[in-house]
């Protein structure tokens, strides 16, 4: 009798013939998870089998489990031989001391010489004669004692099962560039994605001198909070400073923010391009902010020609906050922060800007100057 934690994946089953694809990607991203944690990982059909793992460090494996994009459930129980005896075994040891309970037996091996209903009824029977304080409630039981007799030889017992993340496996929908900024929105927007399967790496943009080195810092730990559910990490960062001035210097102050998100698209359009990214991903939301109107939105996205994922874009801003919680980010993004956005921030920033007067503006900047300098200041961070 092993100590084993039960991986069951989720969407991947609906794959049809890409079904070995999606099993490898997730099999790389279980054992990428659990780097640094002793244990072995073995397939049976439809599920993982963790064992041999560090049973002192059981709380971190499942920590690390629970952010795994693609497990739909997980158990920890026991893995033994299928003889009664044994099964029976196991069945104690993950039986509750007293109160009511049923047994619930799946047979993944249909040779068995008993039938599920026999195997749950004669465990049940052995529970109730071993242990006084039990009683049996088939239809509302406060336990549940859940046993599976699979086709090699072995079976398994446990008592619970925990919600995993959901979605995908990271890595099996392509990759994409998330613009995060140190707010809210942008961390909740890579988990989305993410959780669809899409490999994310982050561009962040600051503006040194006017912003410190602090509002980087934020972002690399929200990066690394992030690199928990997309498992690998590089952050690279650009200075747009001599931009926002130039725009602040040269154009209608009510389109400051308007030109400097084309500036952002742009930049960040080449930076996918030389990550191979597919897209780029931002944390915007309908009607949010001046910005977030469909003018805006319009003229962002008419400077590149990547598709622009934005997966908040229906969603309250108390929507939002509910996910940052839950993923853990919300703490840091919260934290007080100066953001590129807010230095040289208009008074009546445009909320419906045409595309003629944004354009005429723009005209009297050096574009590909502007766009070359601060690609030259690129830097890049692992996250792990
Ligand atoms: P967030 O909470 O993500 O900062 P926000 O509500 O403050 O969003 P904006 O500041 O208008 O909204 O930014 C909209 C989106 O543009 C952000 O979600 C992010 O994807 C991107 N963005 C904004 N500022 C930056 C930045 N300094 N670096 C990288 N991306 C940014
Ligand atoms: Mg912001």
């Amino acid at each position: 009798m092993e100590k084993v934690i039960i991986i069951r994946y989720a969407e991947i089953h609906l794959k049809g013939k890409n079904r070995g694809y999606f099993e490898h990607v997730f099999s790389v991203n279980l054992e990428r998870a659990l780097k640094g944690l002793r244990h072995e990982l073995h397939r049976t059909s439809g599920r993982y089998l963790l064992a041999k793992f560090d049973e002192s460090r059981t709380d971190e494996i499942l920590s690390r489990l629970s952010r795994v994009f693609g497990v739909h459930s997980y158990s920890v129980g026991l893995c033994t031989g299928n003889s009664m005896d044994e099964i029976y075994e196991a069945a104690l040891a993950v039986a509750p001391a007293a109160g009511t309970f049923k047994v619930v037996t799946h047979r993944a091996d249909k040779k068995y010489s008993m039938t599920s209903m026999e195997i749950s009824s004669e465990i049940g029977g052995r529970l109730l004669k071993d242990r006084k304080g039990l009683k049996v409630d088939v239809h509302t039981p406060q336990h549940t004692v859940y046993l599976d007799v699979r086709e090699n030889g072995t079976a398994l017992a446990f008592s619970a099962f925990e919600h995993g993340a959901g979605g995908m496996p990271v890595g099996s929908s392509g990759k994409g560039l998330l613009l995060i900024s140190g707010g809210i929105d942008s961390p909740v927007a890579g988990y989305l994605m993410a959780k669809r399967g899409m490999s994310v790496e982050f561009l962040h943009f600051h503006s040194y001198p006017y912003t410190n080195d602090s509002a980087k810092e934020k972002v690399k730990e929200l990066a690394k909070l992030l690199s928990g559910y997309t498992l690998t990490g590089k952050l690279i960062t650009l200075n747009v400073a001599h931009i926002q001035e130039e725009i602040h210097r040269r154009c209608a102050p009510e389109l400051n923010v308007t030109l400097l998100r084309r500036f952002m698209f742009r930049l960040a359009e080449k930076i996918a391009e030389d990550r191979s990214a597919k897209c780029l991903i931002t944390g915007e939301s309908l009607g949010q902010v001046a910005s977030q109107t469909i003018e805006g939105i319009t003229s962002s996205n008419a400077v590149v020609s990547l598709p622009v994922l934005r997966p908040l874009i229906g969603f309250d801003k108390e929507e939002i906050i509910g996910i940052a919680k839950k993923i853990g980010t919300f703490e840091t993004s919260v934290l007080p922060f100066e953001d590129c956005c807010t230095v040289f921030l208009p008074e009546f920033p445009a909320t419906r800007p045409k595309l003629s007067f944004i354009e005429e503006e723009e005209g009297k900047l050096d574009v590909p100057a502007l766009l070359e300098e601060a690609l030259s200041s690129r830097e890049e961070f692992l996250i792990s």
